[in-house]
């Protein structure tokens, strides 16, 4: 007697795929899983980097250039 137990409906996991447009092209920028505040990305699409300013909702800001190389 081997009753098989009842299929529970699988609730597949959440994708975290994110995603949100670059400012400088408006091309999607993607994250594997969700990005921390402060976290610097790059756009796939035109290499600008990004920082993000807010994770809810996901916001996309030119990452302040660190061309700050005038040393001396
Ligand atoms: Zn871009």
């Amino acid at each position: 007697m081997s009753t098989p137990p009842p299929t529970s409906s699988l609730t597949p996991p959440p994708t975290q795929t994110l995603t949100s447009a670059c400012p400088e092209c408006d091309g999607p920028v993607r994250f594997d899983r969700a990005p921390l505040a402060g976290q610097v990305a790059r756009c796939s699409d035109c290499g600008v980097e990004l920082e993000v300013t807010s994770t809810s909702p996901l916001t996309l800001a030119l990452a302040p250039d660190v061309e700050e190389d005038w040393g001396e």
